[in-house]
């Protein structure tokens, strides 16, 4: 794990290059070495598994986000997260009684890190107790739950943010900046490769009600998301394949392997590629008539590469989850904006995309989109 000084170093150097903060320091160095005094998001995370536990850490060294809450079914692992964390017992809750979080003044906001297909109802019910919702990707199962997820938050005026961490990724952001001053020129297309090879197989992510499809939904979603912020323009039509080596480990309903197309207005297209059953398989590739942009990783924990026709990328590496959280705490607390958005609508966008390309491989036909 790296030391706080090269992690504070990091981030602030990532945090320059994001142009955050607004706060009249000279540095951004020196911003982080101030005590920080302004309002804090007061989050719960609800799921402590393994991505809950990399949040929870990164979360640590947060100025605007703190953990002070915790929801899980396993009493051991509240206790121990309770004392590593030094978390209220008043502000830890299990799955049944989480709704009384609606009486604790001290939680701001739940952060649903659990299996796709619990997102649902557990953001509905964190909503229906008037907390702000972060909500792991994929947002919902489908586009029904998605937008049922979206409109329960309005009701309840709580915002809705997805865990979209490479949206406040520093090369990807300046790959995104550079298209939108026209330093690349007109996009042509992209490329996304998605991919791992998935090891246990009784795990939640190969059961197709828990995960809600195979590696679509889990990690195909990035070359997808990458897709629409790499291009800078919403898809019109989809077209997919998909092939299965290993038809016992990679059920019915469960996806090992799929092949997608895009097709964008302006008349560039994409290609994707989402498998559970391949290494290495971590790259973003776009061509555009001035130049080309490269991220190879593209969207693991890091440090992402990347190089375009200008040369290499050289942004540094900060923690994903700790920027996520620094930002998304300026977005609830300050409705900050964010360069690539993060919020339901963004996460229903993937939703749509990735019913039309289930339903692209079902049929075999080409399907429009409308986003
Ligand atoms: P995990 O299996 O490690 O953790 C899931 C947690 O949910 C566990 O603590 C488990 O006990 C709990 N849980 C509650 N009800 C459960 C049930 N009915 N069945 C199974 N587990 C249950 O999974 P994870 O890797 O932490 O993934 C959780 C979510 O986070 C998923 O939606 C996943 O897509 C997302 N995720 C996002 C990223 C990212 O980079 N943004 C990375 C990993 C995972």
């Amino acid at each position: 794990m790296e030391s706080r000084r090269n992690f504070l170093h990091t981030l602030s150097a990532s945090m320059l290059a994001l142009s955050i903060p607004r706060h009249g320091f000279a540095s951004a160095e020196e911003f982080f070495k101030q005590p920080y005094e302004g309002p804090v998001l007061r989050v719960a995370i609800m799921g402590l598994g393994s991505y809950g536990t990399r949040v929870a850490e990164a979360m640590q060294a947060c100025k605007k986000a703190k953990l002070v809450g915790l929801i899980s079914g396993t009493p051991s692992k509240l206790k121990n997260w309770q004392s590593k964390y030094n978390i209220s017992v008043n502000n830890c809750y299990n799955y049944e009684n989480f709704d009384r979080i609606k009486d604790n003044p001290e939680i701001d906001a739940v952060y649903v890190i659990t299996p796709n297909a619990l997102h649902h109802d557990q953001v509905i019910r964190v909503a229906k107790a008037g907390k702000h919702v972060i909500c792991e990707k994929p947002m919902a199962l489908n586009a029904k739950e998605g937008q049922e997820m979206i409109d329960a938050c309005k009701k309840a005026n709580v915002k809705l943010l997805v865990g979209y961490r490479m949206h406040f990724e520093p090369k990807t952001l300046e790959i995104i900046r550079m298209r939108k001053e026209g330093e690349l020129g007109k996009i042509m297309f992209f490329q996304g490769l998605s991919g791992f090879k998935i090891g246990d197989p009784n795990q939640w992510r190969l059961n197709k009600q828990l995960a809600g499809g195979g590696s679509l939904m889990d990690i195909g979603i990035y070359a997808i998301n990458g897709a629409r912020y790499m291009v800078g323009e919403e898809p019109v039509w989809v077209t997919a394949q998909e092939t299965k080596t290993n038809p016992e480990k990679f059920k019915e309903g469960v996806d090992e392997t799929i092949l997608v197309q895009l097709g964008f207005p302006g008349g560039a297209v994409a290609s994707c590629l989402s498998s559970y059953n391949m290494s290495y398989l971590d790259r973003f590739f776009l061509t555009a008539e001035k130049g080309f942009a490269e991220l190879q990783p593209s969207t693991g924990y890091g440090p992402i590469k990347g190089r375009t026709h200008k040369g290499e990328l050289n942004h540094p590496h900060a923690t994903h989850q700790t920027v996520q959280m620094e930002k998304m705490a300026g977005i609830i607390l300050a409705g900050e904006p964010s360069l690539v958005p993060v919020d339901g609508e963004e996460g229903l966008k993937d939703l749509k995309i990735m019913d039309a390309i289930y339903l692209a491989v079902k049929t075999g036909k080409k399907i429009n989109l409308k986003l």
